[in-house]
């Protein structure tokens, strides 16, 4: 254990657990905000809803190699403990928890959880195995944490959904609080990847929330047909020169069924390259 601007930072397993045990035991509330790093204004809005909502709060900071493909960013993914301690220092963090990949996947480990279902559509069809190496250092992460209250953000709306199901459907006694989208001002939802793009790709980027912003406006105007709606969604990133779509998909805000037509309440979700970028965003109708 350091201590570092005041902020405690845990990084193994055994003493986070034991800390825990101890707030808890003190019965204080352990609210809890998992992260990546890279941290950003985005992830600080979670922190501040959680440092309120509980007594003691504790953020993780873990780059998880299980829910990164063979071609994905794992490796070049942005790694800045300084920076980061930094901007959590301002929100009243209690304990960063900061472990090593060795720490939370030891040699011979072999177990994984997975929600069958809700995993499938959307990032699920374009990442195959993302949402079981999400769910499983969730999982893991809450384990070792043991938080009443766990915040994470609609950003990654379908991660939301399925983090939900498993805490549903394995009985964990942990309360899961969604908070929306953090964007700039023009309307990019703040992301870590938002780093990688070039001056010329930001701009391109916008297109994203452009798009989800164009298929509301036909919605309200009466438009429910979703083929239609996702088509005008298309145009506008086909016009920032944006051809690389996962998807662009408008599904059941709740079980993600696909629809014919849209209702309020259903999810527009989408998922583009932008140069070598994979940037994702949604809205909810
Ligand atoms: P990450 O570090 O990307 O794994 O994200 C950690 C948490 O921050 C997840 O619950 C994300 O949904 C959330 N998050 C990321 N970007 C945003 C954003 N722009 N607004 C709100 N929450 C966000």
């Amino acid at each position: 254990m350091t201590e570092n601007i005041n902020i405690k930072i845990v990084d193994n397993v055994k003493d986070m657990q034991a800390l825990s045990n101890r707030i808890k035991k003190e019965g204080r509330i352990i609210s809890f905000v998992p992260t990546m790093g890279a941290l950003h204004e985005g992830h600080l809005s979670l922190m501040r809803v959680a440092k309120e909502k509980g007594d003691f709060l504790v953020v993780s900071i873990f780059v998880n190699p299980t829910q990164f493909g063979p071609n994905e960013d794992f490796n070049k993914y942005t790694r800045d403990l300084k920076g980061d301690i930094e901007k959590v220092s301002e929100i009243g963090v209690d304990v960063v928890f900061f472990p090593d990949v060795n720490e939370i996947y030891p040699e011979g480990f072999e177990t994984y959880v997975e929600v069958q279902e809700l995993q499938k559509p959307l990032c699920g069809q374009f990442r195959p195995g993302h949402f079981k190496g999400v769910t499983t250092v969730v999982l893991k992460l809450f384990n070792i944490v043991k938080p009443d209250i766990a915040v994470f953000g609609e950003k990654d709306y379908q991660q939301l959904l399925i983090i939900k199901k498993m805490v549903r459907d394995l009985h964990l006694e942990i309360e899961i609080i969604g908070m929306p989208i953090i964007r700039e001002e023009d309307g990019l939802a703040l992301s870590s990847r938002n780093a990688y793009l070039s001056h010329e790709d930001r701009a391109r980027a916008l297109a994203l929330s452009q798009s989800l912003r164009e298929i509301e406006k036909r919605f309200k105007e009466g438009n429910k047909n979703t083929n239609d709606l996702v088509q005008y969604g298309i145009e506008i990133l086909n016009k920032s020169s944006i051809t690389d779509i996962d998807y662009l998909e408008i599904r059941n805000g709740h079980t993600l069924e696909s629809k014919k037509e849209a209702q309020p309440g259903d999810l527009v979700a989408i998922a583009a390259r932008i140069g070598n970028t994979r940037l994702i965003d949604n809205t909810k109708l």
